[in-house]
């Protein structure tokens, strides 16, 4: 795989582009020189549709600020699990929640929602949040270069627990099934009593949205306005993962599923 970098802007096959300042820095970094070939991808299909792919490019100026490339042939890519799968999160403290970013996209999340809940150590707001936010798109642009998505995961702004759930009670099941958009079945992975397995309660569905807690788990009022808004309880087993490990089993799951 030539070296792959997203450029957040048109690609046309047959256009001359000037890479944006995050791309050029990289494309110097590895000291590529005029001729060489790379892989440009923007998280569109051809011509910014639905869809996923990537572009050859041809260096074609390296400049110490500036880095053009001639844009070659598109191809389209079938990289993405064959379902949307959402997590929503009692972030992780610290450095986890990158870690747990970087494997999420790895394993194919279309989309990542970063919680503050009752027990939650990590509570930002206001530029502190923004630049984490910032920071954390990066991370999953990273990941993307490194394993072949060409399609992002949506990084949300980081919301309180109680507002994500009054707006997930406002989203209707109107957005098709198979939009990268579609909520799907709510599942709340649980510690408490009375839930179901995992593999269960994913059969026969399409898109999945999970929401679990961070190091100290949602609380029982947190769980049942969970259950209120429509999440089915479901457990991972008998073990207590890690917030960062538990989301990664569930996508992991579903990645295999997919692969199978
Ligand atoms: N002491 C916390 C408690 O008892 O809730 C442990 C929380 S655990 C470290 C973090 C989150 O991971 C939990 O809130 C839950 O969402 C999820 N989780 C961990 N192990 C799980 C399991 N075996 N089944 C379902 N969810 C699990």
């Amino acid at each position: 795989m030539t070296a792959r970098f997203h450029a957040d802007l048109a690609l046309v096959p047959g256009s001359s582009v000037s890479l944006p300042d995050q791309t050029a820095r990289h494309v110097q970094v590895l000291r590529l020189q005029p001729g060489d070939h790379i892989t440009l991808f923007n998280g569109a299909g051809e011509g910014g549709g639905i869809g996923e792919g990537e572009f050859d490019a041809t260096i074609e100026h390296m400049g110490r600020s500036d880095v053009r490339a001639m844009v070659g042939a598109y191809t389209a890519t079938r990289r993405e699990t064959d379902r949307a799968v959402h997590l929503a999160l009692g972030m992780p403290a610290n450095e986890r929640m990158d870690w747990l970013i970087e494997k999420a996209t790895e394993l194919g999340a279309a989309s990542i929602q970063p919680l503050m809940s009752e027990r939650s150590v990590l509570r930002i707001k206001g530029e502190r949040a923004d630049k984490k936010l910032a920071h954390w798109r990066g991370v999953a642009v990273a990941a993307c270069e490194q394993c072949g998505r060409n399609r992002l995961p949506a990084i949300r702004e980081v919301m309180g627990l109680g507002d994500w759930l009054k707006a997930q009670a406002g989203q209707t099941a109107g957005v098709t099934q198979d939009s990268a958009e579609a909520v799907g079945t709510r599942l709340l992975l649980s510690l408490q009593a009375g839930t179901r397995p995992l593999a269960q309660a994913v059969a026969n569905t399409g898109a999945l949205t999970f929401l679990s807690g961070p190091e100290g788990g949602l609380s029982p009022a947190e769980e049942a306005a969970a259950i209120a808004c429509g999440f089915v309880p479901v457990t991972l087993g008998p073990r207590v993962l890690r917030a960062e490990t538990a989301p990664l089993a569930c996508l992991s799951l579903l990645m295999l599923a997919s692969a199978l």
